[in-house]
């Protein structure tokens, strides 16, 4: 028993942080072969994606049903666009994401969660998360090569489509340089890899994975320059024709975002786009004055837009 025990924890410590950050779900939730709090209703047919168009519809939330992490939001993701969540600790943010993954259901009377028009609570789980790429913060590595972690973002993937992967990660030469290449063990047995790296890794399983929807939480913790730039320009390769929603701790990494959220207290209380949030001179051109004022890199470039 005490064999069997063991283990049993550490799932449920895994599941817990599953639930905390949006870590590797779909497989460690495959993993735990277990309900989460949410069931789907009898015969739920699969959602079909057709623009991957997402929207928010007055959607209000709570936790423990007595503080309410979200209330009255609403806004749209239009076929292929960006849209960035920003907002003190606490805003709401990580709720959002988790929602449309449907870690949680929303109440009745507590609004919709559309995709393409089909109310996500009326489709099952599994074809929702099939349509959804995840790259969350912290990714988890198996302590398998380098190729079987990138690998397992599509069933069957070949060498090539994996190399493909990686190298639209800006992955490829960092992995030529590990002793075997792609057969190179990594994770907690093999060789570590930088955040940084563990987020490119995330990136290429989801360039394989092909979803057409796309939740991506930003690693809070500073990278070097040419480290933010490798992910900026693998995160341009993977946001190209699909529908996102992002969680931005570092404000210039978003200024290309089609929309800006800015949440507090669970609401939007701005929304635009940079340079128009900017000449709002509210709450994120302050977030914004803070944030360059308290870092001594010169804010990097996106694409053609330079942020200053
Ligand atoms: P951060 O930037 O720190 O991740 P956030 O903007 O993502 O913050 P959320 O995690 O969405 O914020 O939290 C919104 C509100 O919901 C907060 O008041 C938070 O305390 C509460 N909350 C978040 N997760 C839970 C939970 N599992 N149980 C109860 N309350 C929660």
């Amino acid at each position: 028993l005490a064999q069997l025990y063991t283990p049993l924890n550490q799932l449920g410590y895994i599941y817990r942080s599953v639930n905390q950050s949006l870590v590797d779900t779909e497989r460690l939730l495959a993993l735990l072969n277990e309900p989460t709090e949410v069931n789907d209703k009898p015969n739920a047919p699969e959602l079909m994606v057709t623009a991957g168009e997402i929207e928010f519809e007055n959607v209000n939330f709570s936790y423990d049903f007595r503080t309410t992490a979200l209330n009255g939001v609403s806004f749209k993701v239009p076929k292929g666009s960006s849209v960035a969540l920003v907002g003190e600790s606490g805003a709401g943010k990580s709720t959002i994401l988790r929602l449309l993954y449907r870690f949680y259901d929303l109440q009745d009377g507590g609004g919709r969660i559309l995709i393409d028009s089909q109310d996500i609570r009326d489709v099952t789980q599994k074809s929702l998360r099939q349509a959804i790429g995840v790259v969350p913060q912290d990714s988890v590595l198996f302590n398998s090569s380098i190729a079987y972690n990138i690998g397992y973002g599509k069933f069957n993937s070949t060498e090539e489509e994996i190399e493909a992967a990686a190298r639209s990660a800006q992955m490829h030469e960092r992995i030529m340089s590990f002793p075997d290449g792609y057969a190179t063990k990594v994770g907690e047995r093999g060789v570590r890899l930088s955040g940084g790296e563990k987020q490119r890794v995330a990136i290429a399983r989801t360039l394989l994975k092909n979803p057409p929807i796309l939740l991506l939480d930003e690693a809070t913790s500073a990278l070097d320059t040419s480290t933010e730039k490798d992910i900026q320009k693998a995160l341009q390769n993977l946001m190209k024709g699909r529908s996102s929603l992002s969680i931005a701790h570092r404000l210039s990494t978003i200024a290309s975002a089609d929309l800006i959220l800015v949440l507090k207290d669970g609401q939007i209380v701005e929304q635009g786009t940079h340079k128009e949030l900017m000449a709002l001179d509210g709450i994120f051109a302050s977030m914004w004055a803070d944030q360059i004022s308290s870092t001594e890199d010169p804010p990097i470039s996106i694409g053609e837009s330079s942020v200053k």
